[in-house]
Parts: structure tokens; sequence; C-alpha cells
């Protein structure tokens, strides 16, 4: 008899997995309907012996010492900083905009001291924003605007920026400075032997049993459990019944060439000419070294696995009318991006987790297999708990 059947081996499901097994003594089944532990964050060595990652470039950064420290101990850290550039007017110019972008782009030669003012005689008032649209016209304008957002847009989530709430566009901020990287997170760094090792040492605990290439739905019935923790898309373990939750999916084709350097930086942006989104060179990310390099080509499309919750009001609706179901399940919990229809990030994702372990620890009477000091996790917040 397992106590917990986790369904989901990515960050959601194996943070909580062990949680359980580690501090609160629990026997637990992980089950994966991929052939893999990982989730969407899983890598591989591709045949030239590159570290790729199969659902698309993971970089890791957080604001959270707890969630960093957590991954810390299944794994030690490479410390990087990720750059974007965007492909506009036949330019590379760094996004997020900043001073630097402004300068490159239209040959300018402001100070970071104009760049407010710069911004603010482009920029288009608006008294609320609600759309993805609003964030960036309220903030760069027009021209910045068309050249950077919409097309982009429009083609991972085939919605017009007007169509999908603020919150998707609010991710790129706009810099009156010259920092050109794409996070200013305080931990910025990748599992230096890759995600898939992190998760293996996650899961190694004799408490936890993993089983992949199993939808657990196929085993439910057959394997005694006293608990679910689901972290795959909610509307599926309701069998849609309120109708499919829109996700948006993206296909990833990989490239391998025969000289060791393909782009100038870990990520090129492609907003408006070309019909994939942005290309990204592995051994950026990663640091190794190798004569040869891989590089992963993402184009959205609507079919395929759910990668993406798509934010929008009737979308938040949707969600709602299946949450309520959720807390109808005292003995299943709901955590990760799918489960919740969450566009999180991985650190968001882990943080999640661990405060789902903390409120399972509170409901339950469990005699803890550490003490109380390691038991719970420092809480997600900065606060010691
Ligand atoms: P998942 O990783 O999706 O794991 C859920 C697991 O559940 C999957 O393995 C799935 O196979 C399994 N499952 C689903 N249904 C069933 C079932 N019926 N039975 C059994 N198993 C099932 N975040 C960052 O912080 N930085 C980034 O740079 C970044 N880049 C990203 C790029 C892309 C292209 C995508 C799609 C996401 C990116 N993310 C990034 C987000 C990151 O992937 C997620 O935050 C994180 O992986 C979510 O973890 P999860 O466990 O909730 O979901
Ligand atoms: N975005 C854009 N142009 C860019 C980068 C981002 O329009 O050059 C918008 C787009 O809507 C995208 C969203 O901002 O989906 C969030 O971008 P992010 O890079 O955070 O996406 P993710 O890494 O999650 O795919």
């Amino acid at each position: 008899m397992f106590d917990y059947l986790i369904v989901g081996a990515g960050f959601a499901g194996a943070v909580i997995a062990e949680r359980l097994a580690s501090v609160a003594g629990k026997k637990v089944l992980v089950v994966d309907k991929r052939n893999h532990i990982g989730g969407n964050t899983y890598d591989y060595h591709d045949a030239a012996g590159i570290l790729v990652h199969k659902y698309g470039p993971h970089i890791f950064h957080t604001n959270s010492k707890d969630v960093y420290d957590y991954l810390g101990k299944f794994t030690s850290w490479h410390p990087y900083e990720h750059r974007v550039l965007a492909s506009v007017d036949g330019m590379l110019v760094p996004i997020p905009i900043n001073l630097n972008t402004l300068n490159e782009l239209y040959g300018l030669h402001l100070e970071a001291s104009e760049v407010e003012a710069y911004l603010q005689l482009k920029s288009e008032e608006k008294a609320i924003i609600k759309t993805s649209e609003d964030v960036v016209l309220s903030k760069v304008g027009k021209d910045l605007y068309q050249k950077f957002f919409r097309g982009y847009t429009k083609k991972q989530w085939d919605l017009d920026p007007s169509e999908l709430d603020a919150s998707v566009t609010a991710r790129i901020p706009v810099r009156f400075n010259r920092d050109n990287r794409y996070f200013t997170d305080t931990y910025q760094a990748m599992p230096a032997l890759g995600y898939t090792r992190l998760f293996e040492q996650m899961l190694s605990h004799p408490n936890i049993k993993v089983m992949t290439n199993t939808d657990y739905k196929e085993i439910e019935d057959s394997i005694a459990f006293k608990k679910m923790i689901y972290t795959g898309p909610v509307d599926y373990y309701f069998d849609n019944c309120y109708g499919k939750l829109p996700y948006r999916s993206i296909e990833f084709q990989f490239r391998t060439f025969d000289t060791a350097v393909f782009q100038q930086t870990g990520t090129i942006n492609y907003p408006n000419e070309h019909p994939y989104t942005r290309v990204t060179e592995f051994k950026y990310l990663s640091g190794q070294i190798h004569p040869k390099t891989s590089v992963v080509y993402e184009f959205p499309k609507a079919e395929g696995d759910p990668y993406y919750p798509v934010p929008r009001p009737e979308n938040a609706e949707l969600y709602r009318k299946y949450q309520l179901l959720t807390r109808e399940l005292p003995d299943v919990y709901f955590t990760g991006r799918l489960a919740t229809y969450k566009y999180y990030n991985m650190d968001q994702v882990v943080a999640q987790s661990l405060s789902l372990f903390k409120k399972i620890m509170s409901q339950e009477e469990v005699p803890l297999t550490q003490g109380i000091a390691s038991a719970y996790p420092p809480s997600v917040n900065g606060k010691d708990s």
C-alpha cells in the first residue's frame, strides 16, 4: 500500500515526492506517462554528445533563496546569466528593451538619464492595463510594440496581444539602463550536470518508486494508495467534463552543426520573420565545451503536448469551474503548471509544491523521520519558518 500516488515526474511531482518520502517517511509511487522523469525540463546528450533540453530551453532563475537552497541539495550549480537578442529590422538587438536596444535600433546616443523621458514621449497613456497590448503600448509605444511584441505574440499564442492577459508580456520588462540580461533574479544558474541528473538525485530515496510509460488512469484502480498528488492537466483529471482547457504547444526542431559556435548568444528571438519564435544554442546554457554545437528552433502550434496554459479571462473562468471540483476531493492535491493552469516558471512550481508539502504536514499528524529543523524547507517568502 502506497501512502501517495503522485501523477507526474516533473518539478511539481518530484519535489512533493522527495519531501513526503525523506521528511515524512511516506511510501510514494510516482507515475509518468512519458518514458522519462523530469517533466518538461528533461535533458539528455544528443547523438553528438551535446546536452540538450527535449522540451525547449530551460533556464533556471529565482529570487527565492529557499528554492535555490532546496534544489542545491540535489545538484551543484553552473552560474549562467541568459542574454537574448531579437532580430529586428535586419539587426540583432538586446531584448528586454533597454538603453542599448534604443541606441542600436534607432542610431541614437541616449544616456541612461534620458531613456525614461524618451519612452514617455513614445508611449500611449492607458487608464487601465488589462491586456498584453496595453502593457507594451503604455511602456514603449507603437513602434517598439510592433517590432518586438506583436508578431512574436501572434506566433506564440495565435492570439493578438489585445486578447491575452497583461501578465504575459509583463514578463518582459523595459529597462532604462544598459542591462542586457534576460533575467535580473538574484539566483541564476543551471544544474551543473543537467536537470535529469537533478531529478535522479531527488527521486533516489528508498521510499520512492518510479513508474514511467504509464498513464495513471491505467493503474489507479489496481494499485492501493491512500492519497493522490496530481500534476497533469486538470481538465484531463475530470475527463474534460466542462470542455477542454486551451493549451499552447510547440514543435521543437533540433539541429547540430559541425562548428563550435552557431550564433552570438544563448537565444535569438525572431518576432517577425520566420515561422519559429526563437533559436537557442545549448552550449551557452550548459557551458559545455564541444567541437560541434546543437540548437533548437521553436515552432508554436495548437495541437500537441500541453506546454502553455493560455492566460485570458474566459480560460480563467473555465479553470475556476474545474478548481471548484478539485475542492470536493480532500484526498487529491493538485499542484504544478498544468494542474493549477498557471503560467509558472520552474521556481514557482518548486515553491508551490514546497508549500503544498507544508500544508499536508499541517493537516496530517505525521511522525517526522527527521528533526523538525530539517523537516520543513524554509518558507518561500523568505521568512524562516
Ligand atoms: P511538467 O514538467 O509538465 O510535468 C508534468 C508531468 O506530468 C509530465 O511529465 C507529464 O508527462 C506527466 N503527466 C501528465 N498527465 C499524466 C497522466 N495522465 N499520467 C501520468 N503522467 C502524466 N521555466 C523556467 O523557470 N525557465 C525557463 O527557461 C523555462 N522555459 C520553458 C520553455 C518551454 C518551451 C516550456 C514549455 C516551459 C518552460 N518553463 C521554464 C516552464 C517549466 O517547464 C515549468 O514551470 C515546469 O516544468 C512545470 O513543472 P510541472 O511539474 O508542473 O509540469
Ligand atoms: N514576447 C514577445 N517578444 C519577445 C519576447 C517575448 O512578444 O521577444 C512576449 C510573448 O508574448 C511571449 C511572452 O512575451 O510569449 C513571454 O515571453 P517569455 O520569453 O517569458 O516566454 P517563455 O520563455 O515562457 O516562452
